[in-house]
């Protein structure tokens, strides 16, 4: 029975599926924005177009261009008269899916996707300053954003000054009248302190600013910064969203008007856009985002307590742990702590590589939000080119310690961890 019914289906199949090819490419109807979905099935079918052949998994427009069927339908596109798209450098149909589904993640209007997430940061930065300019920025930030506030910005006449962070008379007291964006990360890396988004958001807007996010250690399941006041977000998809270290990727989200007024001629003719190929890895990335992010929760909610009760740590750093010096604002601001976790070792840089070097199933990388569990030595590595007094500010010592919770069992992860602290004693 099964039998026939497959071959009739597919003797019916075959000359209409002819017919689709040889006719048009208008895409099949489908229903890939209902408002009542909750979070994690937007995340499977959020902003999927399918084309003719109704395929399952979002398509891989691997085009740089496009055809017009005639000169005016050019003149047309080209005019914004006819919908459509022109070069993949402004817009691609399996970007625009990746884009689409981050803008339903985070509650934004608009998205726009670029080649990684340092590409994010500096278009959201450089797009709406100009030389006189001024900006604010908290001092704890990833190594080359700080580069791009303290170092690049300057270059083209704007102002920057770096502030703690924690300390919302700082932001107030710095703000100047040319300031115009303010931009902040948290939790911080790699000490997971943590900013109050919607006090820092109050001041920009008082003095006429922008605040943009940098939402990476958070993840867009943990902290929504639009909804706490700020008016720009941006992440390094490379981490969490893709999660299994494959594509380098990133993405502004905000509001349409911002979107169109101050990032939209900057990204159309400075090229930082995605790839169509890593959006649509990271597309995939999102449909498992969810779990991912609370599974990885879960085990560092329990790796931060083994750590925290462990003698050979000083202090261990868990946002979503009772010990944080900021326990119960982390509550207020986040849906839960994070999938990292900062420590440090006593014993100081020797102990600290001896117990890296002591780990089977953690590897030793610099990268984070992988499936993989990834640990890293920050004065090192990631925060080497910091000065001795920066280190110390953010409180990053030689005994300092970040680890970034993968998918493995974590009795597999307890135990690796437990085993290298007694091998490097
Ligand atoms: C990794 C990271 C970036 C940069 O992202 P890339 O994709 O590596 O360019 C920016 N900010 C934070 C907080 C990060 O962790």
């Amino acid at each position: 029975m099964l039998f026939i019914r497959l071959q009739l289906a597919i003797g019916f199949f075959m000359p209409e599926s002819q017919a689709i090819l040889d006719e048009s490419i208008i895409a099949m109807p489908i229903d890939n924005k209902n408002p009542n979905w909750r979070s994690s099935t937007k995340m499977v079918h959020g902003g999927t177009t399918r084309s003719p052949f109704g395929e399952t998994s979002e398509a891989l427009f691997l085009t740089q261009g496009y055809i017009y069927d005639s000169a005016e339908s050019a003149e047309a596109r080209f005019m914004g008269e006819e919908e459509g798209y022109v070069y993949s450098r402004y817009a691609n149909p399996t970007v625009s899916m990746f884009e689409e589904r981050m803008c339903l993640l985070e509650g934004a209007e608009k998205a726009f996707a670029t080649a990684t997430g340092m590409a994010a940061v500096t278009a959201a930065i450089a797009c709406q300053l100009s030389a006189g300019d001024h900006i604010l920025a908290a001092r704890a930030l990833f190594g080359s954003c700080r580069y791009v506030c303290e170092k690049l910005m300057p270059q083209y006449g704007v102002e920057c000054t770096l502030v703690d962070g924690k300390d919302i008379n700082a932001w107030k007291a710095a703000i100047r009248p040319n300031t115009k964006v303010l931009f902040l990360e948290s939790p911080t890396n790699p000490t997971l302190e943590l900013v109050d988004i919607a006090a820092v958001a109050d001041i920009a807007h008082e003095a006429g600013a922008k605040l943009i996010v940098d939402n990476v250690f958070a993840t867009p399941i943990w902290q929504k910064p639009l909804e706490l006041g700020a008016d720009i977000v941006v992440y390094s998809a490379t981490k969490h969203i893709d999660g299994q270290g494959r594509c380098l990727g990133g993405v502004i989200l905000s509001d349409r008007e911002w979107m169109d007024e101050s990032l939209y001629d900057y990204y159309r003719h400075t090229g930082p856009s995605m790839s169509p190929f890593n959006a649509w890895v990271l597309l995939k990335g999102l449909e498992t985002l969810t779990v991912r992010v609370q599974q990885q929760t879960n085990s560092a909610e329990k790796i931060a307590q083994f750590l925290f009760e462990h003698d050979d740590v000083n202090r261990m750093l868990y946002p979503g742990h009772p010990s944080h010096p900021q326990a119960n604002f982390a509550a207020k601001q986040m849906i839960r702590g994070s999938t990292l976790i900062a420590f440090e070792l006593k014993g100081g840089k020797r102990r600290s590589f001896a117990f890296e070097n002591a780990l089977r199933t953690v590897q030793i990388s610099n990268n984070l939000g992988d499936a993989k569990s990834l640990i890293t030595h920050p004065s090192t590595t990631t925060h080497k080119n910091l000065s001795d007094e920066d280190r110390e500010e953010l409180q990053i010592t030689d005994g300092t310690i970040r680890l970034s919770v993968g998918l493995e069992d974590v009795d597999d992860l307890l135990e690796d961890i437990d085993k290298a602290l007694i091998a490097s004693a």
